[in-house]
């Protein structure tokens, strides 16, 4: 467990367990990039693209919906 990765409190951020018990963990916000690889190297102690799960999954402050667009 990397419990002092920002990764764990990140939204973006997705375990992957290998069948030998393994646990990576894998950036949902990667870029490909050296900024934000899909595997970060760990602990993780500063990223840009950091968002708190709570705030993921709380949605928009404003209320709006993505994808609801009317025709
Ligand atoms: S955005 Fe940063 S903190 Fe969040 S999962 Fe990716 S590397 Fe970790």
């Amino acid at each position: 467990m990397f419990r002092h990765s920002l990764c764990e409190q990140c939204g973006y951020m997705r375990e992957i367990v290998s069948g030998k018990g393994s646990r990576f963990l894998m950036c949902q916000r990667a870029t490909g990039g050296a900024a934000l690889p899909k595997y970060p190297p760990q602990p993780v102690l500063v990223c840009a693209g950091f968002e708190s799960r709570q705030v993921r999954d709380a949605g928009p402050a404003d209320g709006n919906e993505s994808g609801a667009a009317g025709g």
